[in-house]
């Protein structure tokens, strides 16, 4: 008889956490004796993996340790740094469970709370995402951009996307599936899941500070993912460049008639240096951010069109791992 999978499995992406893995894995043990006090779990019922996705700190030796000697925990080590939305995707790939929770590795989600998550998904849910009540030991600029970016992804999809989460979420083995065959190298997965459909519901939880050392997205990623979160699900702001080329072409032919008006009816010269540069450098600005948001899109499709895989896993590592390197063959 083929092995049962696990009712939960539990991912978490990491990179650079070397000291709060002592604390994490800690927490996960709670996780675990909640579990198996509020739903009956037997040991082998949850799975965590962890995905290292490219560490350059001790977090990989770290958790190989770790998963070398305690059952029901993999590591899946990448060959490289892929970004956090591709190490979740390598996480959830692999993942058995019934049901499978994406959780940060920073503890600023908090390991407990999956068990509450759980009970949520057993009322007849298939996703069920934690919302943030309360964000502590964030900058002003990360919570005011979240604030807006996530308002205006709100308005300009047609499905809903919802507020103020983030990927803490667990979800049924079909949503799972669906969200696995979907191969797109641009990953906006909360985005994604929501596209899925199926019942879904928010959880409130707060949201911790970060156990130790500071966000690995800096303002840079934050914008690159904040991009690929419209273009994944939005063309709005394509029709926003052909909306304004329509506007300034509209205005535009009314200044004309303006300066028709000037030279046939008045004897007023046009000295007009000012209201040309105005004109000009209006105009220039408007085609380069309809350029730039054509190539945003073009730079994508690009992309896509290589169909490259997400990631290379360097090699998984559990329990019965007995090498870590491929063995030498003799000759
Ligand atoms: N992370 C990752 N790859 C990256 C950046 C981050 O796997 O390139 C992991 C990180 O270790 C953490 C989670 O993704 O477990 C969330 O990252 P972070 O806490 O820096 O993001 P924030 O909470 O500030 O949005
Ligand atoms: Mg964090």
């Amino acid at each position: 008889m083929a092995e049962r999978p696990p009712f939960l499995s539990v991912v978490i992406p990491i990179y650079n956490e070397e000291k709060t893995i002592p604390e994490l894995t800690r927490r996960l043990g709670i996780l675990q004796e909640l579990l198996i006090a509020n739903h009956s779990f037997k040991k082998d019922d949850l799975e965590v993996l962890f995905v290292n996705d490219g560490s350059k700190d001790d977090s990989c030796s770290a958790l190989k340790k770790f998963c070398f000697r305690t059952n029901g925990y993999k590591l899946v080590n990448l060959s490289r740094n892929y970004g956090h939305q591709t190490a979740i995707t390598a996480g959830i790939d692999m993942a058995r469970g019934d049901a499978v929770v994406v959780m940060d590795g920073d503890l600023q989600d908090p390991p407990e709370f999956v068990s509450d998550l759980y009970t949520k998904l057993l009322e007849g849910y298939d996703v069920v995402y934690a919302k943030r009540k309360k964000r502590t030991g964030e900058s002003w600029f990360k919570l005011l951009t979240a604030h807006v970016f996530y308002r205006i992804l709100k308005k300009i999809t047609r499905f809903d996307i919802p507020i103020d989460t983030g990927d803490f979420r667990i979800m049924s083995r079909r949503v799972t599936n669906v969200l696995c065959s979907m191969r797109e190298q641009h990953r906006y997965i909360r985005g994604l899941i929501s596209w899925i459909g199926f019942q879904q519901t928010g959880l409130e939880y707060e949201r911790e500070e970060r156990f130790e050392g500071v966000t690995k997205f800096s303002v840079g990623k934050m914008l690159k993912f904040a991009l690929d979160g419209i273009t994944s699900f939005s063309s709005a702001p394509l029709k926003l460049s052909s909306y304004l080329g329509f506007g300034t072409a509209f205005f535009g032919a009314l200044y004309a008639l303006y300066v028709i008006y000037l030279r046939i009816f008045t004897s007023e010269t046009i000295t007009g240096w000012s209201s040309m540069m105005i004109v000009v450098l209006i105009l220039g600005g408007i085609q380069l951010l309809a350029l730039g948001m054509i190539g945003e899109y073009l730079s994508r499709v690009n992309d896509e069109s290589k169909n490259r895989p997400l990631y290379v896993i360097e090699n998984v590592y559990q329990t019965s791992t007995k090498t870590s390197k491929p063995s030498k063959r003799k000759t």
